[in-house]
């Protein structure tokens, strides 16, 4: 009868779980959506404490208190741009959690473990150890611990390939001798180290991608457990992040025009000596009261923001300016493009902490026919999504990428602090266009101004 009841709580879990990552793909839902998941989560945690393997409760209490203290200490502190490192930190504990539960069940089980016992525990390891260590470098680079540059060195993949052979033959002798402890060692300490050589390769600002990556091995790593533990719970949503995980890792390889394999193997931002030199270009920049005349005589404005609206953490004052232009007639609406900014969703998200209106919020595909009839493109932070060399520059590391047409508009307003290049660390030719208006500056100094000024 308890076993009936538990099982049916890991279904009702499983179906908030499946409803909750339903709603979480349109931002109106999102928040919703994130309410029911936890729902499902509190559920199924508490569906396992009554499980009849639980002997004692005082640990877990104190694992409650520790965690949620950290947690709760953490969601507080943790400032939107360190957003994907905390993502990539929490993966990495994912992938300990399932490591610690193998190696406990190897040890439990040990010596007289079925073949079952031991694929699902080799499996939990490898999968589990790799997201780990690989998901501490992802989170040392990109908070500047670890350099953000790729790390190559001579017979980098080939070194990767043994070690990837000697974790598939030790498996496999560890299958037929499953007391063999030291083959075991041997399996998790060389997947740990694989982890961190794949990672080093991989420049600091594919790092988001990584990490999407490593939140799918967390996925299918906290999947294998369930197999080990036979939690019917476990497997469902382990299945469930590994499987969101890879439609977000090809969501976001598609939309910057890069295959996985060269995200994860091609050393993307690695200096290279003999590329072509980059011209130094003088441009006028122009003031803001200039650019206020321009905004307060226009019908439309569609403001594109961009990585440069995170750092500025200008959100709050770009909504001013926003609900500005409007009380003067001037229509307002936001160009989202889906890789602006350095994680999936950035963009949405800092806006919705502006509270500005979701139906404001239009989708690249939605949005690049409007330009054409827009008075101004006011590019906040925004440069590679707005670079024309993704559709004219076949040698453009962006070539392909498809961006948010702003040339199209009668005025392009650039805010930003200098002429430097984004991501890509490449030039636009858009700065140099007679329509184009340059307005220097920190982006949030910037719109304070244009607000003041509007005012
Ligand atoms: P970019 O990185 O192309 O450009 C951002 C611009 O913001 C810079 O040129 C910078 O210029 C400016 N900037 C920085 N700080 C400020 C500030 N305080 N005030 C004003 N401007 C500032 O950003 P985009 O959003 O246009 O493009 C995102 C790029 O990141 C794409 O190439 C994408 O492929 C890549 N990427 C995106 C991921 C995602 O999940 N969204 C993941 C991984 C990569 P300056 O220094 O002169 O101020």
């Amino acid at each position: 009868m308890c076993e009936n009841i538990i099982n049916l709580s890991y279904l009702i879990s499983a179906v908030l779980f499946i409803i909750g990552l339903k709603m979480m793909s349109a931002p109106k839902s999102a928040r919703r959506g994130n309410l029911y998941s936890a729902l499902g989560m509190l559920i199924a945690v508490c569906a396992t404490l009554f499980e009849k393997n639980v002997i004692g409760y005082q640990f877990i209490i104190i694992g409650l208190v520790i965690g949620s203290a950290i947690g709760g200490f953490l969601s507080v502190t943790v400032k939107m741009t360190q957003m994907p490192q905390m993502v990539g930190l929490l993966n990495g504990y994912g992938g300990l959690a399932s490591t610690l539960v193998g190696i406990a069940e190897y040890a439990r089980l040990y010596p007289t473990l079925s073949l079952y016992d031991t694929v699902t525990i080799i499996l939990t390891i490898i999968i589990g150890a790799i997201t780990f260590s690989g998901s501490i470098v992802a989170y040392g680079k990109l908070e500047g611990i670890v350099s953000g540059r790729p790390i190559t060195y001579p017979f980098q993949k080939t070194i990767n390939l043994v070690q990837f052979f000697v974790i598939v033959g030790g498996s496999i002798l560890l299958c037929s001798h499953p007391e063999s402890y030291v083959w075991f060692s041997v399996i998790v300490l060389i997947s740990f180290i694989l982890g961190i050589l794949l990672v080093l390769p991989v420049g600091g600002a594919d790092m988001p991608v990584v990490i999407c990556l490593l939140n799918s091995y967390s996925g299918m790593a906290g999947c294998a457990v369930g197999f080990v533990l036979s939690n019917y719970c476990l497997i469902i949503t382990g299945s469930l992040v590994g499987a969101s995980g890879i439609i977000l890792t090809q969501i976001m390889c598609k939309a910057m025009n890069r295959s996985l394999t060269n995200v994860m193997f091609g050393a993307f931002g690695k200096v290279d000596s003999s590329g072509p030199e980059t011209r130094t270009v003088n441009v006028q920049g122009y003031a803001p009261e200039d650019a206020t005349i321009v905004l307060e005589s226009a019908s439309l404005v569609i403001i594109v923001p961009g990585y440069g609206l995170a750092v500025a953490q200008a959100q709050h004052n770009v909504r001013e300016l926003a609900d500005l232009l409007e009380k003067k007639g001037v229509a307002v609406k936001y160009a989202i493009h889906p890789v602006a900014g350095r994680m999936p969703g950035h963009m949405n998200i800092l806006l919705a902490e502006a509270n500005v209106p979701y139906e404001k919020l239009y989708e690249m595909e939605q949005i690049n026919s409007e330009f054409e009839r827009a008075d101004v493109a006011l590019v906040i932070g925004a440069n590679d999504v707005t670079n024309p060399a993704a559709k004219n520059n076949s040698k453009s590391p962006i070539y392909g990428m498809p961006i948010l047409e702003v040339e199209k508009a009668k005025t392009v307003i650039f805010l930003k602090r200098s002429m430097a290049p984004g991501f890509a660390g490449i030039e636009n030719e858009l700065f140099l266009l007679p329509k184009t208006m340059m307005l220097f500056g920190d982006a949030k100094d910037t719109v304070i101004k244009l607000v003041n000024l509007l005012k």
